[in-house]
């Protein structure tokens, strides 16, 4: 129902969308560009081909102008007066397409992008519990007769596939263990497929990206749902991802939230910005304001719709949630 307002309403907004906007500053979110099938991101992420992220690019030039690192902080300071409203481009969770694909595109067209990264799931020493999530899903999708056994470990009895996929998802950071014992039950070994796949960016790619003048920044340690951590457990992932990137000399200076800043509160913040080296940080909550001044919300790109259609549901949204003053969020 939600979905359906905003789309009608997208629909009345005005082509120019840079006119429209309503922030001076645009941060659009991808994980992953690809123009292959890939079982441990698929169910997860609707992730564009390569046609379609460049398109995504053109749209977003159109309107505002990508800025370096250097540069969203200087305009952050307000040291920095764009000809347009500014778009800093991120990517999160530090897949390997980020240098296969997404580079050569970035290099010829001249644009910045940052990456926060998981600095337990570089050189492929494991995979991301979401991901095992996706290649599980993978696998039933394919398997014509299915296993009791592995319906009993979701205290589930002959579920149709779709209802399967959603338990499936459901699975929480604290409960991943269960996806362990689902993938040995189903038969998919997961070093084979960090082996064969090396679905992550080595820390020599991150070394030469860094070279290159592309950030490398913090996702947390090993992607938990900051709102399911206690603060101890929150500030036990940052504070060690800080210092990865600090050894490293990659940019220590920001922190993205893994999945969403959702349910995550003041308390965090107040002590995540007691270290005077951390610049802002990231949630993923589209076109929002945030009652935290250094928490900048991005707009996710992978919604399975064009760049420029997301931007105009935005758009709609935030003029929407304005007239009942939702538009900022408020932490307690
Ligand atoms: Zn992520």
């Amino acid at each position: 129902m939600k979905d359906k307002i905003i789309s009608l309403l997208a629909a009345f907004e005005t082509e120019n969308i840079g006119n429209s906007f309503p922030l001076d500053y645009c941060l659009p979110v991808y994980h992953c560009v690809s123009d292959d099938n890939l079982p441990h991101i698929k169910h997860i992420i609707q992730y564009k081909n390569t046609k379609q992220f460049e398109e995504d690019l053109d749209c977003l030039s159109k309107y505002f102008q990508f800025v370096s690192w250097s540069e969203f902080k200087d305009f952050v300071k307000g040291n920095f007066k764009p000809q347009k409203k500014i778009a800093l481009l991120t990517f999160d969770d530090g897949f390997r397409e980020f240098y296969d694909t997404v580079l050569p595109v970035l290099e010829r067209k001249g644009f910045y992008a940052c990456n926060f990264i998981n600095p337990a799931f570089i050189n492929n020493q494991e995979l991301m519990f979401r991901c095992k999530a996706s290649l599980i899903i993978d696998e039933a999708e394919k398997e014509k007769i299915a296993d009791p056994e592995i319906y009993k470990m979701l205290s589930m009895e002959n579920p149709s596939k779709e209802d399967f996929k959603q338990q499936v998802l459901k699975i929480s950071y604290h409960q991943r263990d269960l996806l362990d014992q689902l993938t040995e039950k189903m038969g998919i070994d997961c070093d084979t497929y960090l082996r064969e796949h090396t679905p992550y960016l080595t820390t020599e790619q991150l070394k030469t990206l860094t070279q290159k003048g592309y950030g490398i920044s913090s996702h947390s340690w090993d992607h938990p749902k900051y709102g399911e951590l206690s603060l101890k457990e929150q500030m036990e992932s940052t504070d060690r991802t800080f210092n990865y990137l600090k050894e490293n000399n990659f940019m220590y200076e920001s922190f993205a939230f893994p999945f969403t800043d959702f349910g995550v509160k003041k308390d965090f913040f107040d002590e995540l910005f007691k270290n005077e080296e951390l610049f802002c940080c990231f949630g993923s909550a589209g076109v929002k304001l945030d009652s935290v001044e250094q928490l900048f919300h991005r707009i996710p790109m992978e919604m399975g719709t064009s760049g420029k259609e997301i931007l105009k549901k935005e758009i709609a949204y935030f003029r929407l949630k304005k007239i009942i003053n939702k538009n900022k969020i408020v932490r307690k």
